[in-house]
């Protein structure tokens, strides 16, 4: 069995964080709810225009919002951000040790 990445809680048991690994950005409705509840700066909201080109979300040329990774190596693997999707688009996998 593979060994991955264990942390302590405050109450000295072990757990396994498992850490964002992708979203699925076809599903997304860009509604910023994973973005609020991380801590982490992980998360951020992108553009996307009509041609498929990534571009500010805030861009005019922005057909549709939805949530990317930008910082990934900034996760601690609370999982928050799949809790609050409506969507069930993001996914998450523990980090080999
Ligand atoms: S798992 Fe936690 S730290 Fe990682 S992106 Fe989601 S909310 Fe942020
Ligand atoms: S909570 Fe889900 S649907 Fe909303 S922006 Fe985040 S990934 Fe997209």
């Amino acid at each position: 069995m593979a060994d991955f990445v264990t942390g302590t809680t405050r109450g000295g048991k072990s757990w396994t964080p498992k850490f964002v690994e992708h979203i699925d950005q076809k599903l997304c409705i860009g509604c910023g709810r994973c973005f609020k509840v991380c801590g982490r700066d992980v998360l951020e909201l992108i553009g996307i225009t009509e041609d498929g080109d990534i571009v500010d979300a805030f861009d005019d040329e922005a057909e549709k919002k939805v949530m990317s990774v930008k910082n990934a190596g900034n996760c601690i693997g609370c999982e928050s951000c799949g809790k609050v999707c409506s969507k069930s688009c993001i996914a998450h996998l523990p980090q080999a040790a």
